[in-house]
């Protein structure tokens, strides 16, 4: 029976802990803030952003929710993000992708000042991911290596295997594995042979977005998986790219689809806004 690691859990423990510094913070005059951007009407979008403000309300966080139509122009975009780059109640800046397909997501990525880029997609702060020197961690890889570490798992000298090389999640993870001595491998549709580099993963992060996409045959027995897809089934349910009831028997740990990955990504924005807020004052 593998370890079940609950991001729900491990997300109530770190934002208790946030909630307590954030107090702590308030005490001296300091209240983290977090703007979101939305742009046009898509429903999961929608979703994930409700969900960022109930985190930020939550944690005693202030926040800002600007929704614009479809139809906004870069430059009105542009506009809106140099505003917020200029407030000096706005530590952290979020434009929830993906944008609708006339706007230009690099270039509204690099108009995010770097020290509120709490997403870490800014070039600025790849770049310090890269060499190690950084402030912010890319949300959903930084939730990972704290699921990683519940697991007790140490990654020094572990085979670590990442399926999905996205500059979301994929590139980013193999870095933060790297950075702590594993031997990464990094997978994608190009790959010759992947089942047969998939088995020998000590840790193996599947993040590609194709439902139940890794099968038992494709594990290491006592290996820690990682599921970080979101896939909706036909019949509306969520799964993730692992076929959980069949490799949960062969793994020492595995996330579940919902309630791992997920509410860590949320958790650890709210860390990155922290830390923003933080830096701003000289803390
Ligand atoms: P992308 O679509 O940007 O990247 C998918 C990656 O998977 C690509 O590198 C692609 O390879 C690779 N891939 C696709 N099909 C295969 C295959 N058959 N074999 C091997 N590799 C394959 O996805 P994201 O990284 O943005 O997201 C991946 C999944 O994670 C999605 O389900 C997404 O919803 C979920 N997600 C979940 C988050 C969370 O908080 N839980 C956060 C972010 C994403 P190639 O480069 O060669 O095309």
């Amino acid at each position: 029976m593998a370890q079940i690691i609950s991001g729900k859990e491990v997300s109530k423990k770190l934002r208790a802990a946030m909630a307590e510094e954030t107090a702590a913070l308030k005490a001296e005059g300091i209240v983290p803030g977090l703007a979101v951007i939305l742009v046009g009407d898509d429903p999961a979008s929608q979703v994930y952003v409700r969900n960022k403000e109930r985190a930020c309300t939550e944690l005693g966080f202030y926040s800002e929710k600007h929704v614009l139509p479809a139809g906004t122009t870069q430059a009105e975009l542009l506009a809106l993000i140099d505003r917020l780059n200029a407030d000096p109640k706005i530590h952290g800046i979020l434009c929830q992708l993906p944008l609708p397909a006339h706007l230009d997501e690099q270039a509204v990525i690099e108009r995010i000042h770097p020290e509120k880029d709490v997403d870490a997609f800014h070039p600025a702060n790849v770049g310090r991911i890269m060499i190690g020197d950084y402030h912010y961690l890319p949300c959903t890889p930084a939730g990972i290596m704290e699921l990683i570490k519940e697991t007790g798992c140490e990654i020094a000298g572990k085979t670590c295997v990442v399926i999905g090389r996205s500059n979301i999640v994929g590139k980013p993870m193999a870095m933060l594995l790297l950075h702590q001595s594993g031997t990464v491998t990094i997978c994608h549709s190009k790959t010759r042979d992947l089942p047969e580099v998939a088995r020998r993963a000590d840790i193996l992060v599947v993040a590609i977005g194709k439902p139940k996409f890794v099968t038992a045959d494709m594990v290491k027995p006592g290996a820690v998986v990682i599921d970080v897809g979101i896939n909706r089934l036909p019949d509306g349910k969520l799964c993730g790219d692992v076929d959980y009831e069949a490799v949960e028997p062969i793994a020492s740990a595995i996330t579940p689809v919902p309630g791992g990955v997920g509410p860590m990504t949320i958790t650890m924005l709210m860390r990155n806004t922290l830390t923003a807020a933080k830096l701003a004052n000289g803390r």
